[in-house]
């Protein structure tokens, strides 16, 4: 399960920006385009988990393109946050009718438009919002920093802790060392690659002490993945 892909589409540039910014401070996958027409386009190319739909649009209104969004079986069920301007009283009860799941009405505080789309992916998917994640009889929680095997604590350092989330979050994709050291190290922190062996090591035996099941997947000459067939322990 990657993280949730979120389309804005909005044509005033400050507004995308500031939106972008929190969208990816949460960690979600986020993509723009100023235009309803070009939006349309897009949701053809491309699948969001949500929309985040401005209702006066260049090219297409908001309302226009809600109303055929809902009018396909691909995106009859797409969680759609509106953004309307204040005093369209009248045209936010339309915005509903039309479809939309919800709206904010600008301008709009940040932590409750982040509520609300942490809300809606809820609905939608679970999985993709809740703060711990699972495969076989391992379990990470990411609010409390703790992590469970068949029931029992397993005590983990930052790093393996680190190290373990960011595998766990893409079950199956292979990992080089030089993509784990940027994704769990970060960019600006000079390390030998083989540190990376050093831990994912750590974490093994942590992990493993007196079982026989590996999550963790060793690609020879690639680097490491999660191990997807753990996911059916
Ligand atoms: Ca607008």
């Amino acid at each position: 399960m990657g993280q949730p892909h979120i389309l804005i589409v909005e044509d005033e540039e400050p507004l995308t920006v500031m939106l972008r910014y929190n969208f990816e401070a949460e960690g979600y996958d986020v993509e723009s385009v100023a235009r309803g027409d070009e939006a349309e386009l897009r949701l053809r190319e491309r699948l969001p988990d949500l929309l985040v739909l401005d209702w006066m649009l260049p090219g297409l209104s908001g309302i226009e393109l809600c109303r055929r969004l809902r009018t396909r079986a691909e995106t009859a069920t797409l969680p759609i946050l509106m953004l309307t301007a204040r005093g369209e009283e009248d045209e936010r009860i339309r915005g509903l009718a039309t479809g939309a799941d919800d709206y904010v009405v600008k301008p709009f505080s940040v932590p409750e438009l982040m509520a609300r789309v942490k809300a809606l992916l809820r609905r939608a998917k679970p999985e993709a919002v809740s703060p711990v994640l699972r495969a076989g009889d391992l379990e990470l929680d990411r609010e409390t920093f703790r992590v469970r095997r068949g029931g029992r604590e397993v005590h983990l350092g930052p790093t393996e802790f680190r190290l373990l989330e960011f595998l766990m979050k893409t079950p199956g994709r292979v990992f080089s060392r030089e993509q784990l050291l940027n994704g769990v190290w970060g960019h600006d922190v000079y390390v030998d690659e083989r540190t990376v062996d050093v831990h994912i090591g750590r974490l093994r035996r942590a992990l493993n002490r007196g079982r026989s099941r590996d999550p963790i997947r060793t690609v020879r000459g690639a680097g490491y993945a999660f191990n997807e067939q753990f996911e059916s322990a």
